[in-house]
């Protein structure tokens, strides 16, 4: 590596938020180590977190802090608690989305022999879509026994996630890349991103590309981490298998988490604010410290990141470990969070001995990916219509002599289903039905096209016959294929 070579950015400014919990704990001891490493970066600091909740700001954030993040465009922020029940929003998620934030990168790696794991070469990095899915937050009561959370899953939300995904393999010279969706359940939503996977595969042939069911996916990587690569999956699966993957390779206390958008990047750990440890000097800051690392080479100072994360790989290898990794045999001595600072503060210009050291390249451009171009329209027809009704202690075949008295022409009631099941025509009795009756009226292929009035004319006779309907959704074809799914049963 030539050091001389290096041009690093003009001094910025970052956004620090010191969090709830063990956050302003391990961000101590994280600015503590970066500043005697001589990293070269202005703080400008905010509150977020459980007090700003408290003064009732529901997203955890007050007006001005977004002028600091617009602003520096660069976060290092510490775990918050999220206060539990309605009424508050996530913060993360709310900065993830706000900001364009849309890949989440949590790279898994173990440190054997020194850190205690059954997956010794284990080093997986999860790219995790970070702006949709059920994340969305988009959730509805429908009745007195339902509760709705809306999955949204976009292309252009796919896209530039899978795109990330294999560009971030080619550029860090990974093999693989491993989608994991749901797409034998849930085949328009999890099926538009594994299509979208597969497409974008084909681009990049230098790279080996494969799809599992989240489950047994899962399942896999739980028991034979090795034999993972590079995993791009939707936001909620991410989330999940991020932390076991962080937590067989050593600690959940370890995993780092960058969130990179067009607009600005934030850095964190992947663990939350763990208040069961809060105030005790005891937290591991070292999922933090390498976010920070991450920042560094966003920042343009990839010889103080590499600074940092050697001498922090040998205070590792040294056996000075926190309790979360601290093993009788294995580790020499078992420190606390402000210990554990000073020995790597200690190492500052030490590399591993055993463990290989980094090297982080000061030539490489950071990952850009095509921007998205939108497909041509398709040919969109509406076919039908979906009604949900909230109805108690009903007889499906009830219900369906009702909604029949109120049909349209040309627009006959074809299926009822509860929680997704078919009750009617021909249900099972068997079958145990809440109070949330989706109800499916579709053209036959003979007519087809139906129009917005038609479908206002039918929910006008529903409502007039006194039925409760608490939303409806239209039911469209798209250039002749339909673009929803069929009833269990059906
Ligand atoms: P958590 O990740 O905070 O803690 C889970 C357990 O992991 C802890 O009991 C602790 O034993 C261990 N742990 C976590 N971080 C550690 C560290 N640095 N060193 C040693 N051990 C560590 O998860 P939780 O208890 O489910 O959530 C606590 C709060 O954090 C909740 O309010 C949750 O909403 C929030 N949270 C915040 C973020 C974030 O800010 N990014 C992420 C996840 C959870």
């Amino acid at each position: 590596m030539n050091a001389t070579s290096r041009q690093p950015k003009p001094r910025q400014t970052v956004t620090v938020a010191f969090g709830d919990g063990i956050g302003p704990e391990i961000m101590d001891s994280t600015l503590n180590i970066l500043m005697a490493a001589g990293a070269q970066f202005d703080i400008d600091i905010i509150e977020i977190g459980k007090s700003v909740y408290q003064r009732g700001f529901s997203s955890g954030i007050e007006p001005s802090s977004w002028d600091s993040l617009r602003s520096t465009r660069v976060f290092l922020k510490a775990p918050i608690t999220t206060p539990q029940g309605g009424g508050f929003k996530s913060l993360n998620v709310t900065i993830r989305k706000s900001l364009g934030l849309y890949a989440n990168i949590r790279p898994c790696v173990a440190y054997a022999p020194f850190v205690k794991t059954r997956h010794p070469a284990m080093d997986v990095v999860v790219v995790r879509e970070n702006e949709e899915d059920l994340y969305a937050g988009i959730e509805h009561r429908q009745t007195d026994e339902v509760m709705q959370c809306l999955k949204l899953i976009t292309r252009p939300g796919c896209e530039k996630i899978v795109r990330y995904a294999f560009e971030y393999a080619r550029k860090h010279g990974r093999k693989k890349v491993t989608c994991l969706t749901k797409d034998n359940i849930m085949k328009l939503t999890d099926g538009l991103f594994h299509s979208v996977f597969d497409e974008i595969a084909l681009l990049h042939p230098d790279i080996e590309s494969e799809h599992m069911i989240i489950d047994i996916g899962a399942a896999r990587l739980a028991d034979t981490p090795e034999m993972f690569d590079v995993i791009v999956t939707p936001n909620l699966y991410g989330d999940i298998v991020s932390d076991i993957a962080a937590q067989i390779a050593g600690s959940v206390g370890m995993a780092p988490s960058a969130n990179i958008g067009d607009h600005g990047a934030m850095f964190e750990a992947i663990h939350g604010s763990a208040p069961d440890l809060a105030g005790q000097n005891v937290a591991n800051p070292s999922g933090l410290l390498l976010a920070a690392v991450q920042m560094l080479v966003h920042l343009g100072q990839p010889d103080v990141a590499e600074k940092v994360h050697n001498a922090w790989l040998r205070t590792i290898e040294d056996g000075l470990h926190t309790f979360d990794i601290y093993t009788e045999g294995v580790s020499c001595q078992r420190l606390s969070t402000k210990e554990f600072t000073e020995a790597v503060v200690a190492r500052l210009g030490q590399v591993p001995q055993t463990l290989t050291p980094v090297e982080y390249d000061e030539a490489e451009p950071e990952i850009t990916i095509l921007p998205y171009q939108r497909p041509a329209a398709t040919t969109k027809d509406l076919v039908g219509v979906d009604v949900f009704l909230h109805w108690r202690d009903a007889d499906p075949s009830e219900i369906a002599r009702m909604l029949q008295a109120a049909e349209e022409p040309d627009l006959p009631l074809t299926m009822i289903t509860n929680r997704g099941v078919k009750v009617w025509p021909e249900g099972l009795p068997e079958t145990f039905c809440t109070d949330h009756w989706r109800c499916r009226f579709l053209s036959p292929q003979t007519v087809h096209k139906i129009s917005h009035a038609q479908i206002i004319g039918l929910l006008t006779r529903i409502s007039v016959s006194g039925m409760d309907f608490i939303k409806c959704e239209n039911l469209c074809n798209f250039d002749g294929q339909p673009g929803f799914a069929l009833g269990q049963g059906q």
